[in-house]
This record gives structure tokens, C-alpha cells and sequence, in this order.
């Protein structure tokens, strides 16, 4: 056996954990609050940081222009704001999108590069320390060390990663998500269960990491019910939280694989929000490595009490209007775009593009 596990967040998870940690936010003098237009304030989040950082007397400014799937332009304008006013340390606030632009912010303030250069390059200096206080039950990113960032140059997401970028302590209080609507709370969960779905599934999955996964696949297990039925109490805010919590600790081992891969061009040119996009690949995702990893797929069939892999796909387009509708180019133009991400190499089963894009046109395709 050989594996690896790196995990270097100072991880606090439970109702008020900002309040009952407010030393902990004392990384520096000033902090740039990074957030989202509304979603600090009305969980609650923004009011516990700012108590939290006034009473240990450390100064802060707040740039809450981050806006879903965090462009370049937008962490830069975070980064600039952030530089002239000499701030040290990062607070990102919200959901996976700020939390996310918080990480790119943290890198630009202290690297003197273009943004573009957070893809594929190495930083030279450390990015400045991050907390994540995450308001949605998703994606996770308050324990990994990505950045995902809409890059319209290339008409896609990209992801960029460093050691460096793992924030220093992540607050996880599932009472922030009570605000969550159904819909944001459903589209998110299906982000976490994709994590802990792709990591216990990858290449690069560890007999440890697997235990994370399966964990966190029960956890979001017990919540089919409540989530079938619309009845998201506070048990249930919780289980989300812990079972997105897992499957940030999974992810942040094994990488995504080729669900996120094929969300994103969903994302990009169709607007679907990040969770919804990967749910709608579930089931051919699964059809796709079943041959080739059957005992995996079963146990997490059986875990989730699914008869078969078409019952899965049920569930999971659950609260999905309409499908999108692609043309064969737009299918063969996303097939290629989704094989050039790096994560797609980690699929269990060996993806060419025309896979690919034989799935897009299952799933999508007809329209002229
Ligand atoms: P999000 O884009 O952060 O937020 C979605 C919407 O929910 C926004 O309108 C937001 O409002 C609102 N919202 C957030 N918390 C709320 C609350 N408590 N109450 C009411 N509304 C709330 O969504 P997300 O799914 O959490 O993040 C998606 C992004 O994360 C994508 O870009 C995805 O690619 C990325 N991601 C990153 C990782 C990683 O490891 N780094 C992993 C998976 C996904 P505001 O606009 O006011 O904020
Ligand atoms: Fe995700």
C-alpha cells in the first residue's frame, strides 16, 4: 500500500463556530472580505466575521463583487482593491464562487502577474492566508486547494491549483445555509455528492480516501429523503454540510474527474449552475465506468438504496426544468473542450473525445 493525504486545514465545523473561534481570525491587521452581492448578509455569516475580527481590533474592507462562476476580471478588480488598501490576509464569504475568487484574490495580492498566469503557472510568492466561511453546502472549497475560474478567452472553466491556496481555517456553521431556497440547496448538494462520487471512483483514489468518500456518501445518503420530500430541516442542513465537507477532503486528494470535465461547457454556454450541470451527467457517467469498476458503482448504489443506475438518474434530475438542447457541433465543440481538462485523465475508464461526445449527443443532442 502507498498513499499520500494532505489535509492542512484548521477545520471547525458545528452551529457558531465563527463565534466561538474569534481569535482564530487573527491572521493579520487588515482583511479583505471577499463575498458575493448578498448571500454573507443574509446567512448570517458576514455580521459573525465582522464581530469576530472587531473584537480582536484588526481592520477590513469588503469587496463583494463576486458574482457566480468568478471571472478574471472580477478577481482582479479584488486583488487591485485589495493591494491599494495594504490589506493582509483574505476572509472569503459565501458560496463556492467567492470562496474560490477569495483563493485567486489571495494569489494575485501578493504574485505581480497577469490573471491569466493563475492557469498552468507556478506562483512565485505565497498567496496571502485565506479563511473560508462557506454559506452553501457544495462544492467544498473551503478544504481544497482550487480555484475554479470562468476564463472567456478560452470559452471554458479552468481550475488552478496550489498547496498554498488551502485556506488556513475553514468555519463550516450549517445554520449559514438555513437561508439557502430549495433549488440553490439541491443544485449544491448534487456538487457534493459528485465530489465524493468522482474521488471514491478515480484513479487516484487511497484505501483512506475512500473511507472519506463512503462517509460522505451515507451522509448524503440519509438525505435523499428529506431532499425527495422538500423538507430540509435543520438535521438535514447539517448532513449536507458534513457531507460537503467530505467531499472537499476527498477532492482536494484525488482531483475531479470527468463529470466536472463535462459541466463546464453546461456552465459556460448554457448557464446551468455548477451542481446542476454535473447532475445531469450522473447516470451516463456511470454507465460509462461501469465494466470497468462494477463492485464501486454497486456499493454506492446500494449505499443510496438505487435499484439500478436508471433509478439514479431519476433522482438526480429532480427539480430540472428542461434539458439542454445541443446541436452536433455544439456537441462535437464541448466534447473537446471537456477532453483538454486535466481532471478528465483521472476517469476510471479511459475517455477519448469521441466518448465524449457520443454522451453529449445521448444526453443532448437533436436540435438543429
Ligand atoms: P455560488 O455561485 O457561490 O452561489 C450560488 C448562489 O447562491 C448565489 O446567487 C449566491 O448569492 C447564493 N447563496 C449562497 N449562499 C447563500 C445562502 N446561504 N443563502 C441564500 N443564498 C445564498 O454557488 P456554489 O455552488 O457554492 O459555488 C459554485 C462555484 O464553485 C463554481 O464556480 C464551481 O466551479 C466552484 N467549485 C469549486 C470547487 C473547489 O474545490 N474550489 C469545487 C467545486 C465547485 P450571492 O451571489 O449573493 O453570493
Ligand atoms: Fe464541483
Amino acid at each position: 500500500m502507498k498513499f499520500g493525504f494532505n489535509m492542512p486545514v484548521d477545520l471547525n465545523f458545528g452551529a457558531g463556530v465563527v463565534s466561538g473561534n474569534k481569535g482564530k481570525f487573527d491572521l493579520g491587521k487588515k482583511a479583505l472580505i471577499v463575498s458575493g452581492k448578498n448571500s454573507a448578509r443574509i446567512s448570517g455569516a458576514l455580521v459573525d466575521v465582522l464581530d469576530a475580527l472587531t473584537s480582536n481590533g484588526t481592520g477590513y474592507i469588503v469587496y463583494d463583487g463576486i458574482r457566480s462562476n468568478p471571472d478574471l476580471e472580477s478577481v482582479s478588480k479584488g486583488a487591485d482593491y485589495g493591494r491599494s488598501n495594504g490589506v493582509d490576509f483574505i476572509v472569503a464569504v459565501g458560496g463556492g464562487s467567492p470562496i474560490d475568487a477569495g483563493k485567486a484574490i489571495a494569489a494575485l495580492c501578493s504574485n505581480d502577474i497577469e490573471p491569466i498566469d493563475l492557469i498552468g503557472k507556478k506562483l512565485n510568492e505565497r498567496p496571502l492566508p485565506i479563511i473560508a466561511v462557506p454559506t452553501t453546502a457544495g462544492t467544498g472549497s473551503e478544504l481544497t486547494p482550487y480555484s475554479v475560474l470562468t476564463i472567456p478567452s478560452m470559452k471554458t472553466k479552468k481550475s488552478f491549483y496550489s498547496p498554498f491556496i488551502f485556506p488556513v481555517s475553514a468555519f463550516l456553521d450549517p445554520c449559514y445555509t438555513y437561508s439557502l431556497p430549495y433549488a440553490i440547496t439541491l443544485d449544491t448538494a448534487f456538487d457534493a455528492f459528485t465530489h465524493l462520487l468522482e474521488s471514491y471512483l478515480s484513479l487516484r483514489s487511497t484505501p483512506l480516501n475512500d473511507i472519506i468518500a463512503l462517509a460522505g456518501i451515507r451522509a448524503f445518503a440519509e438525505c435523499r429523503q428529506p431532499i425527495s420530500e422538500k423538507l430540509i430541516i435543520a438535521e438535514t442542513r447539517e448532513k449536507l454540510m458534513y457531507a460537503s465537507c467530505l467531499g472537499g477532503m476527498a477532492i482536494a486528494q484525488t482531483g475531479t474527474t470527468m463529470i466536472h470535465s463535462m459541466g463546464y461547457s453546461l456552465t459556460y454556454f448554457r448557464n446551468y449552475s455548477h451542481g446542476r450541470a454535473n447532475a445531469m451527467l450522473i447516470g451516463e457517467y456511470l454507465r460509462f465506468n461501469y465494466d470497468r469498476i462494477p463492485g464501486k458503482i454497486d456499493m454506492v448504489m446500494k449505499i443510496l438504496g438505487f435499484k439500478d443506475i436508471d433509478e439514479a438518474e431519476v433522482f438526480f434530475s429532480m427539480g430540472l426544468d428542461e434539458k439542454p438542447r445541443l446541436s452536433d457541433e455544439e456537441c462535437r465543440t464541448y466534447a473537446k473542450l471537456a477532453t483538454e481538462q486535466a481532471n478528465i485523465r483521472q476517469n476510471p475508464r479511459r475517455v477519448e473525445e469521441e466518448d465524449v461526445y457520443k454522451i453529449y449527443v445521448r444526453l443532448f443532442g437533436g436540435a438543429r
